[in-house]
Protein backbone atom coordinates (compact mmCIF):
# COMPACT_ATOMS: atom_id res chain seq x y z
CA UNK A 1 0.00 0.00 0.00
CA UNK A 2 1.50 3.24 -1.23
CA UNK A 3 -1.12 6.27 0.30
CA UNK A 4 -1.08 5.97 4.08
CA UNK A 5 -4.01 5.48 6.33
CA UNK A 6 -5.74 6.90 9.29
CA UNK A 7 -7.30 4.65 12.41
CA UNK A 8 -10.52 5.73 14.03
CA UNK A 9 -11.52 3.58 17.18
CA UNK A 10 -15.03 4.23 17.52
CA UNK A 11 -15.82 2.74 21.16
CA UNK A 12 -19.93 3.34 21.54
CA UNK A 13 -22.94 2.15 23.67
CA UNK A 14 -23.67 -1.25 21.87
CA UNK A 15 -20.60 -1.89 19.83
CA UNK A 16 -16.81 -1.12 19.08
CA UNK A 17 -15.80 -0.27 15.98
CA UNK A 18 -12.47 0.21 13.87
CA UNK A 19 -12.99 2.10 10.58
CA UNK A 20 -10.23 2.98 7.76
CA UNK A 21 -9.80 6.45 6.16
CA UNK A 22 -7.91 7.46 3.40
CA UNK A 23 -6.82 10.78 2.53
CA UNK A 24 -9.93 11.30 0.49
CA UNK A 25 -12.10 11.04 4.21
CA UNK A 26 -13.27 8.40 2.29
CA UNK A 27 -13.84 5.04 4.13
CA UNK A 28 -11.74 1.82 3.04
CA UNK A 29 -13.21 -0.17 5.47
CA UNK A 30 -15.17 -0.90 9.03
CA UNK A 31 -14.85 -3.62 11.58
CA UNK A 32 -17.31 -4.16 14.16
CA UNK A 33 -18.59 -6.14 17.08
CA UNK A 34 -21.21 -5.80 19.83
CA UNK A 35 -20.64 -6.51 22.92
CA UNK A 36 -22.73 -7.39 26.55
CA UNK A 37 -25.26 -4.84 28.16
CA UNK A 38 -25.57 -5.82 31.71
CA UNK A 39 -28.38 -4.61 33.98
CA UNK A 40 -28.12 -5.56 37.33
CA UNK A 41 -30.83 -3.50 38.78
CA UNK A 42 -33.56 -1.42 37.40
CA UNK A 43 -32.05 1.56 36.50
CA UNK A 44 -28.53 0.45 36.52
CA UNK A 45 -26.14 -0.35 33.05
CA UNK A 46 -22.89 -1.99 33.42
CA UNK A 47 -20.14 -3.23 30.60
CA UNK A 48 -17.77 -5.38 31.39
CA UNK A 49 -14.49 -3.06 30.98
CA UNK A 50 -12.21 -5.84 29.52
CA UNK A 51 -14.61 -6.91 27.16
CA UNK A 52 -14.78 -3.20 26.27
CA UNK A 53 -11.24 -3.21 25.82
CA UNK A 54 -10.82 -6.82 24.20
CA UNK A 55 -13.62 -6.09 21.61
CA UNK A 56 -11.94 -2.80 20.38
CA UNK A 57 -8.65 -4.00 20.24
CA UNK A 58 -9.78 -7.09 18.09
CA UNK A 59 -11.72 -4.78 16.11
CA UNK A 60 -8.67 -3.15 15.25
CA UNK A 61 -6.26 -6.58 14.45
CA UNK A 62 -9.31 -7.52 12.48
CA UNK A 63 -9.15 -4.11 10.28
CA UNK A 64 -5.54 -4.46 10.17
CA UNK A 65 -5.21 -8.00 8.91
CA UNK A 66 -8.26 -7.52 6.16
CA UNK A 67 -6.34 -4.62 4.81
CA UNK A 68 -2.88 -6.21 5.41
CA UNK A 69 -1.68 -3.19 6.88
CA UNK A 70 2.08 -2.93 7.43
CA UNK A 71 2.59 -0.28 10.58
CA UNK A 72 3.95 2.15 7.80
CA UNK A 73 0.98 2.73 6.58
CA UNK A 74 -1.03 3.80 9.19
CA UNK A 75 -0.34 7.82 9.77
CA UNK A 76 -2.02 7.89 13.31
CA UNK A 77 -5.14 6.42 15.41
CA UNK A 78 -7.41 8.30 16.43
CA UNK A 79 -9.78 7.41 19.29
CA UNK A 80 -13.98 8.55 20.29
CA UNK A 81 -15.92 7.05 22.36
CA UNK A 82 -19.25 6.82 24.59
CA UNK A 83 -19.09 9.47 27.03
CA UNK A 84 -19.31 9.59 30.80
CA UNK A 85 -18.85 5.76 31.39
CA UNK A 86 -16.81 5.14 34.40
CA UNK A 87 -14.15 2.68 35.01
CA UNK A 88 -11.42 2.45 37.89
CA UNK A 89 -8.69 0.02 37.94
CA UNK A 90 -5.88 -1.12 39.46
CA UNK A 91 -2.72 0.31 38.09
CA UNK A 92 -0.59 -2.60 39.21
CA UNK A 93 -2.88 -5.31 37.45
CA UNK A 94 -4.76 -3.53 34.87
CA UNK A 95 -7.75 -4.91 36.00
CA UNK A 96 -11.15 -2.54 36.50
CA UNK A 97 -12.35 -3.17 40.76
CA UNK A 98 -16.03 -3.01 39.16
CA UNK A 99 -17.86 -3.05 35.90
CA UNK A 100 -17.87 -0.12 33.85
CA UNK A 101 -20.85 2.48 34.48
CA UNK A 102 -22.18 3.37 31.82
CA UNK A 103 -23.43 6.77 31.47
CA UNK A 104 -27.57 5.44 31.09
CA UNK A 105 -26.87 3.95 34.95
CA UNK A 106 -29.09 6.10 37.78
CA UNK A 107 -27.72 4.53 40.34
CA UNK A 108 -26.38 7.78 41.87
CA UNK A 109 -29.42 9.88 41.25
CA UNK A 110 -30.38 10.35 45.04
CA UNK A 111 -27.17 11.45 45.29
CA UNK A 112 -27.14 13.99 43.13
CA UNK A 113 -30.66 15.16 43.72
CA UNK A 114 -28.85 15.92 47.45
CA UNK A 115 -26.29 17.92 46.46
CA UNK A 116 -28.76 20.14 44.22
CA UNK A 117 -30.93 20.79 47.76
CA UNK A 118 -27.64 21.59 49.06
CA UNK A 119 -27.49 24.53 46.71
CA UNK A 120 -24.64 23.07 44.29
CA UNK A 121 -26.46 23.53 41.46
CA UNK A 122 -24.88 27.44 40.41
CA UNK A 123 -21.83 26.80 41.23
CA UNK A 124 -21.27 23.32 39.37
CA UNK A 125 -22.68 24.87 36.28
CA UNK A 126 -20.61 28.00 36.34
CA UNK A 127 -17.43 25.74 36.78
CA UNK A 128 -18.54 22.79 34.61
CA UNK A 129 -21.46 23.60 31.87
CA UNK A 130 -23.30 21.02 33.19
CA UNK A 131 -26.50 20.62 35.19
CA UNK A 132 -26.03 18.42 38.31
CA UNK A 133 -26.95 14.73 37.15
CA UNK A 134 -25.86 11.26 37.87
CA UNK A 135 -25.63 10.97 34.04
CA UNK A 136 -21.56 12.29 34.58
CA UNK A 137 -18.98 10.37 35.87
CA UNK A 138 -18.59 12.59 39.00
CA UNK A 139 -21.08 10.07 41.33
CA UNK A 140 -20.26 6.71 39.56
CA UNK A 141 -16.47 7.41 40.30
CA UNK A 142 -17.48 8.03 44.12
CA UNK A 143 -19.90 5.45 44.13
CA UNK A 144 -17.18 2.65 43.29
CA UNK A 145 -15.22 4.27 45.93
CA UNK A 146 -17.63 3.83 48.00
CA UNK A 147 -19.65 0.36 47.61
CA UNK A 148 -16.76 -1.55 46.42
CA UNK A 149 -14.72 -3.55 48.81
CA UNK A 150 -11.51 -2.00 49.87
CA UNK A 151 -11.69 0.75 46.72
CA UNK A 152 -11.20 3.28 48.45
CA UNK A 153 -8.08 2.60 50.79
CA UNK A 154 -6.38 1.29 47.40
CA UNK A 155 -7.52 4.74 45.57
CA UNK A 156 -5.80 6.58 48.93
CA UNK A 157 -2.85 4.70 48.89
CA UNK A 158 -2.31 5.76 44.99
CA UNK A 159 -2.97 2.42 43.18
CA UNK A 160 -6.30 2.91 41.36
CA UNK A 161 -6.69 4.92 38.20
CA UNK A 162 -9.80 6.58 36.93
CA UNK A 163 -10.96 6.99 33.48
CA UNK A 164 -13.67 7.78 31.39
CA UNK A 165 -13.74 5.34 28.07
CA UNK A 166 -11.01 6.75 26.39
CA UNK A 167 -8.73 7.09 28.68
CA UNK A 168 -8.81 3.26 29.45
CA UNK A 169 -8.60 2.52 25.63
CA UNK A 170 -5.06 4.67 25.46
CA UNK A 171 -4.41 3.22 28.81
CA UNK A 172 -4.49 -0.76 27.74
CA UNK A 173 -3.21 0.16 23.53
CA UNK A 174 -0.20 1.78 25.05
CA UNK A 175 0.51 -1.04 27.94
CA UNK A 176 -0.18 1.00 31.30
CA UNK A 177 2.23 4.20 29.80
CA UNK A 178 0.00 7.05 29.20
CA UNK A 179 -2.84 7.79 31.58
CA UNK A 180 -4.74 10.60 29.86
CA UNK A 181 -8.02 12.30 28.68
CA UNK A 182 -8.84 14.81 26.12
CA UNK A 183 -10.53 18.05 27.35
CA UNK A 184 -13.67 17.23 25.27
CA UNK A 185 -14.42 13.97 27.97
CA UNK A 186 -12.82 15.63 30.91
CA UNK A 187 -15.69 18.13 30.51
CA UNK A 188 -18.52 15.77 30.70
CA UNK A 189 -17.33 14.26 34.24
CA UNK A 190 -18.48 17.03 36.19
CA UNK A 191 -15.06 17.72 37.99
CA UNK A 192 -13.27 19.83 35.10
CA UNK A 193 -13.24 23.30 35.02
CA UNK A 194 -14.68 24.39 31.94
CA UNK A 195 -13.26 27.88 31.83
CA UNK A 196 -9.44 26.88 33.14
CA UNK A 197 -9.46 22.76 31.12
CA UNK A 198 -8.31 21.75 34.40
CA UNK A 199 -9.56 19.49 36.99
CA UNK A 200 -11.56 21.32 39.95
CA UNK A 201 -10.11 20.91 43.45
CA UNK A 202 -13.35 22.15 44.96
CA UNK A 203 -15.60 19.51 42.70
CA UNK A 204 -12.91 16.47 43.13
CA UNK A 205 -12.94 16.71 47.11
CA UNK A 206 -16.57 17.28 47.03
CA UNK A 207 -16.97 13.78 45.41
CA UNK A 208 -13.93 12.70 47.87
CA UNK A 209 -12.27 11.49 44.88
CA UNK A 210 -7.96 11.23 45.53
CA UNK A 211 -6.00 13.09 43.02
CA UNK A 212 -3.32 10.71 42.28
CA UNK A 213 -6.70 8.98 40.20
CA UNK A 214 -7.21 11.22 37.29
CA UNK A 215 -5.69 11.43 34.05
CA UNK A 216 -3.80 14.16 32.28
CA UNK A 217 -5.63 16.56 30.21
CA UNK A 218 -4.54 17.07 26.89
CA UNK A 219 -5.88 18.85 23.56
CA UNK A 220 -8.03 16.51 21.58
CA UNK A 221 -5.26 16.71 18.92
CA UNK A 222 -2.45 15.86 20.96
CA UNK A 223 -0.04 13.02 21.01
CA UNK A 224 -1.58 10.64 23.62
CA UNK A 225 1.55 7.49 23.51
CA UNK A 226 1.44 4.93 20.83
CA UNK A 227 0.37 1.62 19.68
CA UNK A 228 3.15 -1.02 19.34
CA UNK A 229 2.27 -2.40 16.32
CA UNK A 230 4.60 -5.48 14.52
CA UNK A 231 7.36 -4.04 17.04
CA UNK A 232 6.64 -0.34 15.31
CA UNK A 233 5.26 2.29 17.32
CA UNK A 234 2.26 4.00 15.90
CA UNK A 235 0.97 7.05 17.38
CA UNK A 236 -2.35 7.57 19.01
CA UNK A 237 -2.81 11.14 17.92
CA UNK A 238 -6.69 12.46 18.54
CA UNK A 239 -9.29 11.34 20.73
CA UNK A 240 -12.97 13.28 21.41
CA UNK A 241 -15.87 12.09 22.88
CA UNK A 242 -18.63 11.00 20.47
CA UNK A 243 -20.81 13.74 20.19
CA UNK A 244 -17.93 16.09 20.18
CA UNK A 245 -16.01 14.32 17.39
CA UNK A 246 -19.31 14.82 15.09
CA UNK A 247 -19.14 17.96 15.46
CA UNK A 248 -15.43 17.77 14.11
CA UNK A 249 -16.43 15.46 11.67
CA UNK A 250 -19.07 17.47 10.10
CA UNK A 251 -16.19 20.11 9.63
CA UNK A 252 -18.62 22.78 12.08
CA UNK A 253 -15.07 24.49 12.80
CA UNK A 254 -16.48 27.74 13.12
CA UNK A 255 -18.51 29.65 15.72
CA UNK A 256 -22.19 29.18 14.88
CA UNK A 257 -22.20 26.09 13.05
CA UNK A 258 -24.27 22.83 14.52
CA UNK A 259 -24.70 19.51 13.46
CA UNK A 260 -27.44 17.11 14.63
CA UNK A 261 -27.40 13.32 14.93
CA UNK A 262 -30.44 11.23 14.52
CA UNK A 263 -30.01 8.16 15.98
CA UNK A 264 -31.96 6.29 19.16
CA UNK A 265 -32.15 10.28 20.26
CA UNK A 266 -30.84 13.33 18.89
CA UNK A 267 -27.85 14.89 20.04
CA UNK A 268 -27.65 18.60 18.85
CA UNK A 269 -24.15 20.47 19.49
CA UNK A 270 -23.65 24.04 18.08
CA UNK A 271 -20.16 25.35 17.93
CA UNK A 272 -19.89 28.90 20.09
CA UNK A 273 -15.96 29.56 19.27
CA UNK A 274 -13.92 30.59 22.10
CA UNK A 275 -16.85 31.32 24.30
CA UNK A 276 -18.69 29.21 26.55
CA UNK A 277 -22.52 30.66 26.77
CA UNK A 278 -24.49 29.75 29.49
CA UNK A 279 -27.88 28.53 28.52
CA UNK A 280 -30.95 29.99 29.86
CA UNK A 281 -33.00 27.07 28.04
CA UNK A 282 -31.34 23.68 30.18
CA UNK A 283 -29.15 23.16 27.46
CA UNK A 284 -25.35 22.13 28.64
CA UNK A 285 -22.40 23.79 27.75
CA UNK A 286 -19.50 21.49 26.73
CA UNK A 287 -15.53 21.66 25.43
CA UNK A 288 -16.15 20.87 21.95
CA UNK A 289 -12.23 20.07 21.61
CA UNK A 290 -9.52 21.74 22.30
CA UNK A 291 -6.24 21.95 19.65
CA UNK A 292 -3.09 24.28 20.00
CA UNK A 293 -4.19 24.69 23.84
CA UNK A 294 -7.23 26.53 22.36
CA UNK A 295 -10.50 25.30 23.76
CA UNK A 296 -13.40 25.32 21.38
CA UNK A 297 -17.09 25.60 23.13
CA UNK A 298 -20.32 24.18 22.47
CA UNK A 299 -23.64 24.54 23.23
CA UNK A 300 -25.84 20.85 23.86
CA UNK A 301 -28.97 19.70 23.46
CA UNK A 302 -30.94 16.33 23.64
CA UNK A 303 -33.66 14.87 22.45
CA UNK A 304 -34.09 11.46 24.22
CA UNK A 305 -36.80 10.04 21.63
CA UNK A 306 -35.91 10.33 18.22
CA UNK A 307 -35.34 6.90 15.95
CA UNK A 308 -36.86 4.88 19.43
CA UNK A 309 -40.09 6.68 18.24
CA UNK A 310 -39.88 4.53 14.88
CA UNK A 311 -38.76 1.09 16.58
CA UNK A 312 -42.15 2.12 18.60
CA UNK A 313 -43.65 2.27 15.31
CA UNK A 314 -42.59 -1.01 14.32
CA UNK A 315 -42.23 -3.39 17.63
CA UNK A 316 -45.24 -2.00 19.38
CA UNK A 317 -47.84 -0.67 16.93
CA UNK A 318 -46.11 -3.04 14.10
CA UNK A 319 -46.96 -0.68 11.42
CA UNK A 320 -43.62 -1.46 10.11
CA UNK A 321 -41.19 -4.43 9.48
CA UNK A 322 -38.29 -1.83 9.37
CA UNK A 323 -37.35 1.75 9.97
CA UNK A 324 -36.64 2.42 7.04
CA UNK A 325 -40.49 1.53 5.93
CA UNK A 326 -41.25 4.31 7.87
CA UNK A 327 -40.71 6.97 4.81
CA UNK A 328 -43.08 5.00 2.29
CA UNK A 329 -46.21 4.57 4.70
CA UNK A 330 -45.47 8.31 5.79
CA UNK A 331 -45.69 9.31 1.71
CA UNK A 332 -49.23 7.60 2.00
CA UNK A 333 -50.59 9.74 4.61
CA UNK A 334 -53.62 12.59 4.04
CA UNK A 335 -52.03 15.60 3.26
CA UNK A 336 -54.64 17.00 5.43
CA UNK A 337 -54.47 15.20 8.15
CA UNK A 338 -53.60 17.28 11.87
CA UNK A 339 -52.55 14.45 13.64
CA UNK A 340 -49.21 15.17 15.87
CA UNK A 341 -48.00 12.69 18.07
CA UNK A 342 -45.77 13.64 21.55
CA UNK A 343 -43.36 10.82 22.00
CA UNK A 344 -42.94 11.82 25.65
CA UNK A 345 -42.22 8.42 26.30
CA UNK A 346 -39.99 9.22 29.04
CA UNK A 347 -41.00 12.22 29.83
CA UNK A 348 -39.07 15.86 27.36
CA UNK A 349 -35.74 17.31 27.86
CA UNK A 350 -34.41 19.74 26.64
CA UNK A 351 -36.19 23.08 26.42
CA UNK A 352 -39.34 21.48 27.67
CA UNK A 353 -38.03 19.76 31.10
CA UNK A 354 -41.16 17.87 32.34
CA UNK A 355 -40.24 14.66 33.53
CA UNK A 356 -44.22 13.69 34.15
CA UNK A 357 -45.13 14.40 30.46
CA UNK A 358 -45.87 11.14 28.44
CA UNK A 359 -46.58 10.33 25.20
CA UNK A 360 -49.91 11.28 23.29
CA UNK A 361 -51.24 11.10 19.91
CA UNK A 362 -53.83 14.42 19.18
CA UNK A 363 -56.18 15.35 16.66
CA UNK A 364 -57.03 11.41 15.25
CA UNK A 365 -60.38 11.80 13.52
CA UNK A 366 -62.33 9.13 11.65
CA UNK A 367 -60.46 8.47 9.05
CA UNK A 368 -56.33 8.91 10.64
CA UNK A 369 -54.68 5.39 10.19
CA UNK A 370 -51.04 4.06 10.04
CA UNK A 371 -49.86 6.05 7.69
CA UNK A 372 -51.08 9.32 9.39
CA UNK A 373 -49.43 7.96 12.48
CA UNK A 374 -45.94 7.08 11.09
CA UNK A 375 -45.58 10.48 9.57
CA UNK A 376 -46.80 12.36 12.63
CA UNK A 377 -44.14 10.62 14.59
CA UNK A 378 -41.13 11.43 11.54
CA UNK A 379 -42.45 14.81 11.91
CA UNK A 380 -42.15 14.60 15.98
CA UNK A 381 -38.33 14.27 15.59
CA UNK A 382 -38.13 17.33 13.47
CA UNK A 383 -40.19 19.57 15.52
CA UNK A 384 -38.08 18.73 18.54
CA UNK A 385 -34.94 19.42 16.84
CA UNK A 386 -36.64 22.87 16.15
CA UNK A 387 -37.33 23.56 19.47
CA UNK A 388 -34.17 22.79 20.58
CA UNK A 389 -32.69 24.82 17.57
CA UNK A 390 -34.64 27.80 18.76
CA UNK A 391 -32.92 27.75 22.45
CA UNK A 392 -29.84 27.33 20.86
CA UNK A 393 -30.06 30.43 19.00
CA UNK A 394 -31.96 32.26 21.80
CA UNK A 395 -29.32 30.97 23.95
CA UNK A 396 -26.25 32.48 22.12
CA UNK A 397 -27.65 35.00 19.87
CA UNK A 398 -26.28 33.06 16.86
CA UNK A 399 -28.73 32.66 13.89
CA UNK A 400 -27.94 28.94 12.15
CA UNK A 401 -27.90 29.15 8.23
CA UNK A 402 -27.63 25.70 8.14
CA UNK A 403 -27.90 22.29 9.71
CA UNK A 404 -25.20 19.34 9.33
CA UNK A 405 -26.86 16.15 9.57
CA UNK A 406 -26.05 12.75 10.47
CA UNK A 407 -27.32 9.66 12.51
CA UNK A 408 -29.16 6.27 11.32
CA UNK A 409 -32.65 8.05 11.30
CA UNK A 410 -31.92 10.90 8.37
CA UNK A 411 -31.56 8.48 5.98
CA UNK A 412 -35.15 9.06 5.66
CA UNK A 413 -35.69 11.86 2.89
CA UNK A 414 -39.36 12.48 4.10
CA UNK A 415 -37.60 13.56 7.36
CA UNK A 416 -34.44 15.18 6.08
CA UNK A 417 -37.33 17.45 3.99
CA UNK A 418 -39.40 18.00 7.09
CA UNK A 419 -36.25 18.98 8.87
CA UNK A 420 -35.51 21.63 6.28
CA UNK A 421 -39.16 23.00 6.41
CA UNK A 422 -39.57 23.07 9.46
CA UNK A 423 -35.94 24.66 10.42
CA UNK A 424 -36.94 27.22 6.77
CA UNK A 425 -33.04 26.47 5.99
CA UNK A 426 -31.13 23.84 4.64
CA UNK A 427 -30.36 20.22 5.69
CA UNK A 428 -27.21 19.24 4.75
CA UNK A 429 -26.64 15.44 4.84
CA UNK A 430 -22.64 14.54 4.07
CA UNK A 431 -21.28 11.53 2.02
CA UNK A 432 -19.75 9.95 5.18
CA UNK A 433 -22.69 9.54 7.33
CA UNK A 434 -19.65 8.21 10.31
CA UNK A 435 -18.92 11.66 11.17
CA UNK A 436 -18.02 9.85 14.95
CA UNK A 437 -15.00 8.32 13.40
CA UNK A 438 -14.48 10.70 10.52
CA UNK A 439 -14.14 13.68 13.95
CA UNK A 440 -11.58 11.21 15.46
CA UNK A 441 -9.51 10.62 12.41
CA UNK A 442 -9.29 14.40 11.49
CA UNK A 443 -7.79 15.17 15.00
CA UNK A 444 -5.31 12.21 14.83
CA UNK A 445 -4.54 13.36 10.84
CA UNK A 446 -4.21 17.13 12.15
CA UNK A 447 -1.45 16.43 14.67
CA UNK A 448 0.94 14.47 12.54
CA UNK A 449 0.37 16.45 9.77
CA UNK A 450 -1.45 14.56 7.72
CA UNK A 451 -4.44 16.62 7.04
CA UNK A 452 -4.33 20.61 7.51
CA UNK A 453 -7.66 22.43 8.53
CA UNK A 454 -8.00 24.31 5.17
CA UNK A 455 -7.80 20.26 3.56
CA UNK A 456 -10.27 19.25 6.24
CA UNK A 457 -13.31 22.55 5.33
CA UNK A 458 -12.75 21.07 1.86
CA UNK A 459 -13.23 17.13 2.09
CA UNK A 460 -17.15 17.20 3.16
CA UNK A 461 -18.66 15.80 0.96
CA UNK A 462 -22.85 16.93 0.39
CA UNK A 463 -24.64 13.86 -0.32
CA UNK A 464 -27.72 15.75 -0.82
CA UNK A 465 -28.63 19.11 0.28
CA UNK A 466 -32.25 19.61 1.54
CA UNK A 467 -34.05 23.59 0.65
CA UNK A 468 -37.09 24.36 2.33
CA UNK A 469 -40.24 24.22 0.31
CA UNK A 470 -43.01 24.44 2.58
CA UNK A 471 -44.16 27.95 2.60
CA UNK A 472 -43.64 29.80 6.01
CA UNK A 473 -47.01 30.61 6.88
CA UNK A 474 -48.00 26.29 6.34
CA UNK A 475 -44.89 26.17 8.86
CA UNK A 476 -46.57 28.36 11.78
CA UNK A 477 -49.36 26.80 11.57
CA UNK A 478 -47.99 23.28 11.77
CA UNK A 479 -45.40 24.77 14.76
CA UNK A 480 -48.61 25.91 16.60
CA UNK A 481 -50.42 22.63 16.43
CA UNK A 482 -47.19 21.29 18.03
CA UNK A 483 -46.83 23.26 20.86
CA UNK A 484 -50.74 22.82 21.81
CA UNK A 485 -49.83 19.01 21.57
CA UNK A 486 -46.84 19.69 23.78
CA UNK A 487 -48.36 21.44 26.19
CA UNK A 488 -51.29 19.25 26.71
CA UNK A 489 -48.84 16.17 27.23
CA UNK A 490 -47.08 17.83 29.73
CA UNK A 491 -47.69 16.62 33.76
CA UNK A 492 -49.42 13.75 32.57
CA UNK A 493 -48.75 11.45 35.42
CA UNK A 494 -48.62 12.72 38.96
CA UNK A 495 -44.74 13.31 40.68
CA UNK A 496 -45.76 10.12 43.22
CA UNK A 497 -46.26 7.42 40.35
P1 LIG B 1 -27.75 4.62 17.55
O1 LIG B 1 -26.35 5.04 17.23
O2 LIG B 1 -28.44 5.46 18.58
O3 LIG B 1 -27.92 3.15 17.78
P2 LIG B 1 -28.26 4.85 14.68
O4 LIG B 1 -27.57 6.07 14.21
O5 LIG B 1 -27.72 3.52 14.31
O6 LIG B 1 -28.60 4.95 16.23
O7 LIG B 1 -29.78 4.95 14.12
C1 LIG B 1 -30.73 3.97 14.46
C2 LIG B 1 -32.06 4.62 14.77
O8 LIG B 1 -32.56 5.26 13.60
C3 LIG B 1 -33.10 3.61 15.20
O9 LIG B 1 -33.81 4.15 16.30
C4 LIG B 1 -34.04 3.45 13.99
O10 LIG B 1 -35.37 3.29 14.40
C5 LIG B 1 -33.85 4.76 13.26
N1 LIG B 1 -33.85 4.59 11.79
C6 LIG B 1 -32.97 3.89 11.05
N2 LIG B 1 -33.25 3.99 9.73
C7 LIG B 1 -34.33 4.79 9.64
C8 LIG B 1 -35.11 5.32 8.55
N3 LIG B 1 -34.81 5.02 7.28
N4 LIG B 1 -36.15 6.12 8.86
C9 LIG B 1 -36.45 6.44 10.13
N5 LIG B 1 -35.75 5.99 11.19
C10 LIG B 1 -34.71 5.18 10.95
Amino acid sequence: MTEQLIIALDQGTTSSRAVLFNHDADIVDVSQQEFTQHFPKPGWVEHDANEIWNSQFMVLQKLAANNQLRPTDIAAIGITNQRETTIVWNKKTGKPVYNAIVWQDRRTAAKCDELSAAGWNDKIQHKTGLVIDAYFSASKVQWILDNVDGARDQAEAGNLLFGTVDTWIIWNLTEGQVHATDASNAARTMLLNINTGEWDQELVELFNIPTSMLPDVRDSSASFGSVSFQGVDVPIAGVAGDQQAALFGQTCFEKGMAKNTYGTGCFMLMNTGGQRIDSESGLLSTIAWSINGEITYALEGSVFIAGAAVQWLRDELKFIESASESEALALEANPESDVVVVPAFTGLGAPYWDMYARGAIFGLTRDSGRAEIAKATLQSLAYQIFDVLTAMEKDSGIELKQLNVDGGAIANDFLAQFQADVLQKPVTRPQVLESTALGAAYLAGLKVGYWNMNDLSKVREIEREFKPKLAPQKITALLKQWHKAVARSKQWIDADE
